[in-house]
């Protein structure tokens, strides 16, 4: 049993959120192995630098690949997690391209929730070609509901995070507005390196241009904010800043 600890995360003094009581500071939920360490590498890299602690939680292993397997994902995740030095990461026995908001996966996902306590939680974007992708949206966002509710035989406490943002690792080409972009300057060598972890599926498949396409992107939104790389993320709420000072 880990001690219970309160923690007060960078994003709470930032917003006066409430996350009293909260275990740690970051829980992201990706469809896939490596969807987390693209969209956001570089943004919990830097958070871990900073002291948070962070867990990242794969709901699928990704297989079937052309280049892949359940043993190779396994050990390929466990390597980018030591790269970006997760707290923790797990995968959940959901199936790849199959992964649907069913009662029992959102059990699964908000039992997840409900164990590791998280200030923040943070789902795939919602506009996506991959169905696995989407679904993983609506799935985590139905499990953080359910995670908080009393009255069931649901394992551990209620809990309910009290931020979800949204990460971008798209299928599509979507035209975006992020509600705000983190810099990863000095940080986004971490992320690459990371994702370089997963060999059968960017460095076996030798025509993929992913990684090409990762740093272009990456660099993109830094530009968009006067820095090397930034990582875009997205909020269906608005976003309160009770010291303006975060913004300068
Ligand atoms: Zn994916």
């Amino acid at each position: 049993m880990r001690p219970k600890k309160k923690i007060q995360t960078f994003e709470t003094l930032a917003t006066g959120g409430a996350a009293v009581g909260a275990e740690v500071d970051v829980l992201a939920f990706g469809a896939h192995p490596d969807d987390v360490e693209i969209a956001m590498g570089g943004t919990l890299s830097s958070l871990k630098a900073q002291g948070a602690k962070v867990v990242v939680c794969h709901l699928t292993d990704g297989e079937p690949t052309p280049f892949g397997s359940h043993s190779i994902r396994l050990k390929e995740a466990a390597k980018a997690a030591r790269t970006l030095g997760f707290d923790d990461y797990l995968i959940l026995p959901l199936r790849n391209r199959e992964l649907q908001d069913t009662l029992p996966a959102r059990r699964k996902v908000a039992e997840v929730i409900r164990k590791y306590k998280p200030a923040t939680i943070f789902a795939p974007y919602w506009v996506d070609a991959h169905p696995d992708h989407w679904n993983a949206c609506q799935l985590v966002e139905a499990a953080r509901f359910w995670a908080k509710l009393v009255k069931t035989d649901m394992k551990g406490d209620p809990w309910y995070p009290s931020k979800l943002y949204y990460h971008l690792c798209s299928h599509l080409r979507p035209n975006v507005q992020p509600s705000f972009v983190v810099d990863t300057t000095g940080f986004h060598e971490k992320k690459m390196a990371a994702i370089r972890c997963y060999e059968s599926q960017f460095i076996k498949k030798r025509s993929s241009k992913a990684l090409e396409h990762i740093e272009v992107i990456n660099r993109f939104f830094g530009t968009m904010i006067g820095t090397q790389t930034g990582e875009p993320f997205f909020s269906k709420e608005n976003i309160g800043v009770k010291d303006l000072r975060v913004l300068f």
